[in-house]
């Protein structure tokens, strides 16, 4: 069948669900939530709110309905993923500008949570790379948001995590690609000279492609800086074939061997886009440490014995929050057992467990505080590695963009600050998360609200703005069927 016939016809069953219940709502006060492969999210706070929930299946928006190689544009459905998204862009030669990092990231998830990565720094947002959404209205009429026509709703979706409506298609721009990627890896004694290196390279008149860092100490980091290349110029270099079980650890290695400065190499384009998600960055060496994973399988998995405590105390700590070396060859077979797909389903079947043990979350910063940002968090949580992401910041207004630029200011960037592992002070993971939340707030940053947030409500609506999200929600009809944001995104 044709796709865009397919794509009405799914489209229409479900507005066929959601104005059913809108016809019966004051009969039935259940609101509405999407199913699809939940354990396939990378969302990761407790879903306690869809419990009760009148179910909408979009499973099967999951096509990408055309490319137009001509005009560099896509239209999406929203439960493609990021593989699914660059699979079929290649053959004409062409990228998404943003490719979250993470093989299973759908479109939908990217433009409703967060969807920011290396090309960020000229790019923005994933979203800011698509020029119209479909949206299903709270009554199940279909909605066309652009920068022109629903503008307050086009800048309104992004980061609303649903509870504006349902996405039905995205237009996404795409760029051209070519035969590789060609990266080069700075290493620095100092986390601070990194951060520096990423504004130098960001403020060049000609900024590379591609630029992120890792910071594996405070004396130890790396920034890589890449772009497409043709194979002719760089087949002369090393092949970094995505083989290993980690890259974060490719790039260690890097670090710590004597290299020539600044070391190169080439990689294939899905090799470099999805580099983090073998480990889910370095969520899997966790999984690698044995007295680690044989606790999170007894307390968390099959839970055979109940935990000593809600969180690590500080004898586990000294165990468990250093990452062990697992690049050796005793651990390539496990590589696909660390799938970013893989070990998102084990953060979904201990989620518990896991949430109380570990920090995952990404904090967006302005570059002027960036510095400041991170030799606080170096000393508490002193979580490392730590992953810095330069981006663009935006002046659009878009409600909930965690890269949203200070007001009265037209350009800019943000740091983004990627914080994933056990802390290295015992302390609950709760009052850890409120003090990296407070400390991202006293620098004028916004966090990616996909993890547990702490805040009460008025809090969350100091930060974001409250009359905008309400004319948006009266817009869409959403009161009474979608979950209101803060149900969604706050924890207890
Ligand atoms: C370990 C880890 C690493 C991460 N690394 C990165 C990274 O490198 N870069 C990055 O950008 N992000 C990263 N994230 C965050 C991740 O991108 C976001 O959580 C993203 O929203 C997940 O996308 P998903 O496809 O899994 O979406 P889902 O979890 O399926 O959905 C996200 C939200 O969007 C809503 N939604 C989904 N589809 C629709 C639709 N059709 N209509 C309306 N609402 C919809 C859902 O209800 C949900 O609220 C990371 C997360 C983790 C746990």
């Amino acid at each position: 069948m044709d796709k865009w016939k397919r794509h009405t016809q799914v489209v229409r069953g479900i507005q066929g669900q959601i104005n059913k219940l809108y016809t019966q709502k004051k009969a039935h006060a259940k609101l509405a939530s999407l199913k699809y492969r939940t354990k396939e999210s990378f969302t990761i706070r407790t879903k306690g709110y869809k419990s009760g929930c009148h179910n909408i299946y979009c499973g099967a928006l999951d096509q990408i309905i055309d490319i137009d190689p001509n005009k560099q544009i896509a239209h999406v459905e929203p439960r493609v993923s990021m593989e699914a998204l660059v699979k079929a862009a290649l053959p004409y030669g062409l990228i998404p500008p943003v490719i979250p990092e993470l093989k299973m990231i759908t479109v939908g998830g990217a433009i409703m949570g967060m969807g920011a990565e290396s090309a960020s720094h000229q790019w923005g947002s994933f979203n800011d790379a698509c020029s119209s959404f479909d949206l299903i209205r709270g009554d199940g009429t279909l909605i066309k948001a652009t920068p022109t026509e629903n503008a307050d709703l086009f800048y309104g979706v992004p980061g609303s995590y649903g509870s504006l409506g349902a996405l039905a298609l995205a237009e996404l721009a795409l760029i051209p690609a070519k035969e590789c990627v060609h990266l080069k890896y700075h290493v620095f004694s100092n986390a601070q000279q990194a951060l520096e290196k990423l504004h130098t390279c960001t403020s060049q008149p000609n900024p590379p492609l591609f630029l992120d860092a890792i910071i594996f100490s405070k004396t130890l980091a790396v920034v890589m800086e890449g772009g497409v290349e043709d194979k002719k110029n760089v087949t002369h270099l090393p092949h970094y074939r995505a083989e290993k079980p980690m890259f974060y650890q490719h790039v260690k290695e890097i670090a710590i061997t004597n290299h020539s400065q600044p070391y190169q190499e080439w990689m294939t384009h899905p090799d470099y886009f999805f580099r983090y998600d073998p480990g889910a960055f370095w969520m899997g060496a966790y999984v690698l440490h044995f007295p680690l994973s044989l606790r999170l399988v007894k307390e968390g998995l099959w839970r055979t014995s109940r935990p000593k405590a809600e969180a690590f105390n500080d004898e586990e700590i000294a165990q468990f929050h250093r990452l062990p070396e697992t690049n050796h060859r005793p651990y390539t077979f496990l590589r696909p057992l660390l799938s970013g797909k893989n070990l998102c389903k084990l953060l979904h079947q201990a989620e518990t467990w896991i949430q109380n043990r570990f920090v995952i979350q990404d904090f967006c910063i302005p570059e002027h505080n960036a510095a400041h940002f991170l030799t606080a968090v170096c000393e508490d949580p002193a979580i490392f590695p730590i992953w810095l992401l330069p981006a663009k910041g935006t002046a659009t207004p878009q409600i909930f963009a965690p890269h949203l630029l200070p007001h009265g200011k037209s350009n800019g960037r943000v740091v983004n600050f990627g914080i994933y592992g056990v802390p290295s002070h015992a302390s609950p993971i709760k009052e850890v998360t409120k003090r990296l939340e407070q400390l991202t707030t006293s620098n004028g940053g916004r966090k990616a609200l996909y993890a547990r947030s702490y805040y009460d409500p008025g809090e969350f609506w100091k930060i974001y703005c409250h009359p905008s999200y309400e004319a948006l929600r009266e817009k869409t009809l959403a009161k009474g069927i979608w979950h209101e944001i803060t149900a969604k995104v706050l924890s207890e």
